[in-house]
């Protein structure tokens, strides 16, 4: 990444030399963006934005082309940017980037454009992911979580935490420098009020957001539980048709089997692992188990089947459960938990829309930005930073620590390094000393 090259790329999406786009498109950005085209353009006027039609020179063949100028910083990448829109020939288009190349461009790096638009400060590290995954949408859901990154909503929700974080530590640090003269600007409460806030608002968006990575793949279920808990007769209950076999002899489940399951907002796979309670006396067997101890960490949700029938206790499982169901109600009822049989169908509806609210949120099609893993774990930063900061809020420099390090993790989601604008910050707002 060198700002001061200039970078050149067919940015239309090349289908295939069979089948090309209408028109493609080279892009050029950077400081020789207008010097290099100039040289392939007939009369061509770098000096103004706007689209204009010229005659190209490419390899000495004449080609009428759009072209269309973009002056720094008011381009996309913040620099100078020209667009040559040439006839869909991609023979074409890769000639005028070589041409290009041999001028003094380079070629650009994937996401470079969008890197750099991100560096000059036109985009946010937010919108940049939403650029990449528009891009790279197949899905309906993909293209609406892109669109609501592209528009910044994620800076949006985070930026009154960040102008909080911001304040809070300016008067802060105030009270630090001036600590000998016993003055403070905010006290012990009020930080852990502001934190407080803070905590509610961001566990909430956390809560609230669907996964990113869930809108790319379908969302996987898996059924645990012991032997004859009723896993398989549950499995074809949800997915309405025979699929797995079923049988009352303890571990006849003996591999993986899976089904669609077609939920209020969209299709889940759910998944039934051989008991992982029978015993393992031989290889295959222990082989077989290790297989359902990989299926069941590697699902996004686990349901516990749980006999309602039974006396014995469960076996510890691999993974706490998501959602426990105790199963053949219709035999016992269960003294908790959410009541379902497999056999006469009670209490499927409920488990079907609990389902869904875990694999899509309560409404998937609502304006909840969805949250990346890197957005994740940044947040989930920020609120333990949060957490330590109200456990020391009665010591200032303990506390702007804390607070200092949550402002970091929050605005990585964004891009945004530290403000070290937090000291200009406290003179602006105070005037204390002059
Ligand atoms: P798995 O080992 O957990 O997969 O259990 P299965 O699905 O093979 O079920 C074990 C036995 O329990 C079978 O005989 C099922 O017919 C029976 N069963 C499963 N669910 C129910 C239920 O809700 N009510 C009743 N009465 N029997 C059930």
């Amino acid at each position: 990444m060198h700002p001061s090259d200039t970078i050149v790329a067919i940015s239309s999406s090349v289908a295939s030399d069979a089948t090309p786009a209408a028109r493609m498109i080279v892009r050029i950005a950077g400081p020789a963006a207008l010097r290099i085209s100039s040289g392939f353009i007939e009369q061509f006027e770098p000096r103004h934005a706007g689209a204009a039609e010229y005659t190209l020179s490419i390899d000495n063949l004449p080609v009428r082309a759009w072209v269309y100028t973009f002056l720094a910083p008011r381009s996309y990448t913040g620099d100078d940017l020209i667009e040559l829109h040439l006839p869909g020939n991609a023979l074409l288009a890769r000639m005028a980037v070589d041409a290009f190349v041999a001028a003094g461009a380079r070629l650009a790096e994937p996401g470079e454009f969008t890197a750099r638009a991100f560096l000059n400060g036109r985009l946010d590290l937010p919108a940049a992911e939403g650029v990449a995954l528009a891009v790279s949408a197949t899905q309906e859901s993909e293209l609406r979580a892109a669109r609501q990154l592209m528009s910044g909503e994620l800076a949006r929700r985070l930026g009154p935490h960040l102008e909080t974080l911001v304040e809070t530590l300016a008067l802060l640090e105030t009270g630090i420098d001036f600590s000998d003269q016993d003055v403070t600007f905010i006290d012990a409460d009020e930080i852990r009020r502001r934190v407080g806030r803070m905590q509610d608002d961001l566990t909430r968006l956390l809560n609230e957001s669907p996964q990113f990575e869930r809108l790319t793949h379908r969302p996987r279920f898996v059924l645990m539980g012991r032997p004859n808990a009723g896993k398989s007769t549950l499995l074809n209950a949800l997915a309405g048709h025979q699929r797995a076999v079923v049988s009352p002899v303890a571990g006849t489940t003996r591999d993986v089997l899976s089904a669609e399951v077609k939920l209020d907002s969209g299709i889940v796979e759910v998944t039934d692992v051989a008991g992982l309670d029978h015993p393992a006396d031989d290889t295959i067997e222990r082989q077989m188990q290790h297989h359902a101890r990989r299926g069941i960490e590697e699902a996004d949700f686990a349901i516990h089947v749980v006999d309602a029938a039974a006396t014995n206790e469960d076996a510890p499982l691999p993974r706490p459960a998501d959602l426990v169901v105790m199963n053949k109600s219709d035999l016992a009822s269960a003294p908790e938990g959410m009541a379902v049989s497999a056999k006469t169908g009670e209490g499927l509806e409920q488990l079907r829309s609990e389902m869904n609210r875990l694999a899509f949120g309560t409404d998937t099609a609502g304006s909840r930005v969805a949250l990346n893993s890197r957005h994740r774990a940044a947040i989930e930063g920020a609120l333990h930073h949060l957490a330590a900061a109200a456990a020391v809020a009665e010591t200032a420099e303990l506390a702007a620590h804390d607070l200092r390090a949550a402002l970091d993790a929050l605005g990585s989601v964004l891009g945004q390094v530290t403000p070290d604008d937090v000291l200009g910050r406290v003179f602006a707002t105070f005037c204390i000393g002059k």
